[in-house]
């Protein structure tokens, strides 16, 4: 089962997409992207004062590939 991680948009800062662990530099939308540290659980997350935005068309991508992938 492939993980995935947040990643950064590199044209916009504090926008943020999804990747898989292995390919960090595409998101699954097919954005450019570049690392970072948090984990999964805090996809969604605001702070009031940095505004990060989170790519609905990741997430949904990210659930299409949690159901097609078998867990083997
Ligand atoms: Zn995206």
């Amino acid at each position: 089962m492939k993980n995935f991680i947040i990643t950064e948009g590199i044209e916009s800062t504090w926008h943020y997409h999804i990747s898989f662990e292995d390919k960090p530099h595409v998101s699954l939308c097919g954005r450019k992207t570049m690392r970072t540290n948090l984990p999964m659980k805090s996809w969604g997350i605001v702070n009031e004062h940095i505004k990060e935005r989170y790519c609905r068309e990741c997430k949904k991508l990210m659930n299409v590939q949690k159901d097609t992938i078998s867990e083997t």
